[in-house]
């Protein structure tokens, strides 16, 4: 039972019981530091576990993302093309670079980037301003993204793809895992994320080459010399030991976390009545068609794809509830000491951002105003659960049009 007063959070972190051990070895053989055996087995966990052949932990997914920047080439004045419908740290590692953000749409079918709005977006930069540097793509929630069409635009214009797969780790696409889909392939192990260090991420890659760049440019790119000697810019990136012991632990368990989030996503589905949203919908972009009793849409898995369901989404469609928005939602639940969130918000519509161009048709705009993300955690217990759906539907009864 919940204790009376206790927050229900969104996602919070969920030891397995077998990090402490690995935290006590660092102790005990004093290696307190951003090197050591937990470094080495924590990206050694991470090669096995997504297939990649090479894999160097880093202080957080945006380092990551930043390393896989400088990795591509992207310089001052570059572009980069990135999805819109995500969370800042996709982007704000463009502008570390001093290159220009280029954002394209989702499409409806996983919520990540719509591989024809990349080629138009390719096509337009190409035209007006050079070919874009690099493309950042993300899989959304843990749903992948459609990967192969993207590679295949990708590879078409010979642009390297970052893969972006902060929320996706224990996802899969066809038989590959994310994490192993890019050419550059991001983790995050952030606090909220489906396991966690604390803070940390990861870039994965085939090329060993290009990880030990990543290493390289990750602490402070110190030349081969017996005295400090720098050519090249560096910086402080490296993941610490005791943080990678978190991570060795974390691993352990990170098969049975995405069964428990697979199963929220299910319990979810079936408590609330929800429907699935039409894939291919005529009368309204994001699949809102009118058939749902509840007025509450689900996101299906298509043919292939495996979410890690790292959140729980759904859309509330208001024509349907009375009236009711997300945000209603939102703030019943809030009311009750629960917390959810409204999805992402687009990229091109935040202040930061807005000036930069942007390729859409409308559907991370819809994403955002109907969306709605769910507590979502493995620790999350059935009781919990229940409270969250007792109280969504109290507040889709006050307005419920009952016919
Ligand atoms: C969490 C997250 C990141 C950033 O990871 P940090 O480890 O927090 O820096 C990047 N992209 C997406 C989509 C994320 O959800």
């Amino acid at each position: 039972m919940k204790k009376a007063g206790a927050r229900i959070y969104l996602s919070s972190p969920h030891m397995g019981g077998n990090e402490i051990n690995y935290i006590n070895d660092a102790f005990e053989k004093n290696w307190i530091a951003p090197l050591g055996e937990n470094v080495d087995g924590f990206e050694r966990d991470l090669q096995n576990y997504t297939g990649r052949a090479h894999a160097a932990v880093v202080t957080s997914g945006t380092a990551a993302i930043h390393l896989a920047l400088m990795l591509c080439g992207v310089e001052a004045g570059d572009e980069v093309i990135c999805q819109s419908l995500t969370f800042a740290a996709s982007a704000n590692p463009i502008l570390y670079q001093g290159a220009k953000p280029v954002f394209v749409d989702s499409e409806t079918t996983t919520w990540n980037m719509d591989p024809d709005l990349l080629e138009k977006a390719i096509q337009d930069r190409i035209r007006k301003k050079g070919t874009p540097k690099a493309i950042i793509v993300v899989h959304l929630y843990g749903m992948p993204a459609p990967m192969d069409r993207i590679i295949e635009v990708a590879s078409k214009y010979n642009i390297p793809v970052i893969e972006d797969a902060a929320e996706a780790l224990g996802s899969t696409l066809g038989d590959k895992k994310c994490g192993a889909l890019g050419q550059f392939s991001v983790l995050s192990f952030n606090g909220n994320k489906i396991i966690t260090t604390s803070g940390g991420g990861a870039l994965l890659a085939d090329d060993g080459e290009v990880i030990n760049k990543a290493r390289f440019i990750a602490t402070q790119a110190r030349d081969d010399a017996p005295h400090y000697q720098h050519s090249k810019l560096g910086y402080n990136y490296r993941m610490s030991n005791i943080v990678a012991g978190i991570g060795r632990g974390q691993m352990e368990v990170l098969d049975e976390r995405v069964r428990v989030r697979r199963k929220n996503h299910q319990d979810y589905f079936d408590f609330l009545n929800g429907s699935w949203l039409d894939s291919n919908p005529e009368n309204n972009s994001v699949g809102f068609t009118g058939y749902s009793d509840t007025g509450l849409y689900f996101l299906k898995e298509p043919e292939r794809y495996v979410s890690n369901r790292w959140l729980t989404t759904l859309l509330v469609h208001p024509d349907e509830t009375g009236g009711i928005t997300n945000n209603d939602i939102r703030l019943a639940l809030e009311a009750q000491n629960i917390e959810s969130r409204l999805l992402w918000k687009p990229m091109h519509q935040q202040p930061l951002y807005e000036k930069y161009p942007y390729y859409g048709a409308g559907v991370s705009d819809q994403l955002f105003e109907y969306g709605l993300c769910l507590p979502s955690g493995s620790n999350l217990t059935d009781d919990q659960r229940e409270e969250v759906c007792s109280a969504i539907k109290a507040v889709l009864s006050t307005k419920r049009v009952v016919v």
